[in-house]
């Protein structure tokens, strides 16, 4: 028996550059395929459904509650569900990929204790970096940017329940390392499986 292909999940406290380290993986890693979570909350400029998320009404989230067709999913302090569908894991397993997650850290420690086997990478950045960032964004309210911040300060200190902790100081020396580990611990489960 084969040992199953690992997925990857990039975590870490709200805007600390999750984004930016799951697209230097995308570009550089092209067994990855980013699983598209489902999502209530409302599209931002530039987003487009079925890439960025697949934006759903809170009835359609539920309903596919109900289905249990989520690995996880997360509700947020304002309000907002996004959560994993497990057919995107399937799609893309299906394909010889290897699936991509970027979540925020509950979700992430749930698919740890679900599947043991995915490999998690906490993303991390100064604080005051981070609310600069957010403000920089400009996409939130200046509520929902303070409720960001007091939230990353908590979610800092569950860094060590990930495998790797990546500090994202310099966004270029940061994506370099995350692709090395992404790509390390492909080359080991490929000599695993071969
Ligand atoms: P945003 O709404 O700004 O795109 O994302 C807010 C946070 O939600 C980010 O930390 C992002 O990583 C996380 N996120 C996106 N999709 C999911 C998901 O399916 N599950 C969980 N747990 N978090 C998610």
């Amino acid at each position: 028996m084969t040992r199953p292909v690992p997925a990857f999940v990039v975590t870490g406290p709200s805007g600390a550059g999750k984004g930016t380290m799951v697209e230097a993986l995308l570009a550089r890693i092209p067994r990855l395929r980013l699983a598209v979570s489902a999502t209530t909350r409302a599209m931002r400029p530039g987003e487009e459904n079925g890439v960025h998320y697949w934006f759903v009404s809170d009835e359609e989230f539920d309903r596919r509650l109900r289905e249990r067709d989520f690995l996880e999913y997360h509700v947020f302090p304002w309000g907002q569900r996004s959560g994993t569908l497990l057919t995107e894991l399937e799609r893309i397993a299906s394909h010889g990929s290897v699936p991509l997650l970027e979540l925020e850290l509950n979700g992430s420690l749930e698919v740890k204790r679900r599947l043991p086997e995915v490999v998690t990478i906490f993303v991390d950045a100064p604080i005051e970096e981070l609310e600069r960032r957010l403000r920089g964004r400009a996409t939130e309210s200046s509520g929902e940017i303070e409720e960001r911040v007091a939230l990353a300060h908590e979610q800092r200190a569950l860094a060590p329940e990930f495998d790797y902790v990546v500090a994202n100081d310099d966004r270029d020396r940061a994506a370099a390392e995350v692709v090395g580990i992404v790509e390390t611990a492909l080359a080991a489960n490929a000599a695993q499986v071969g």
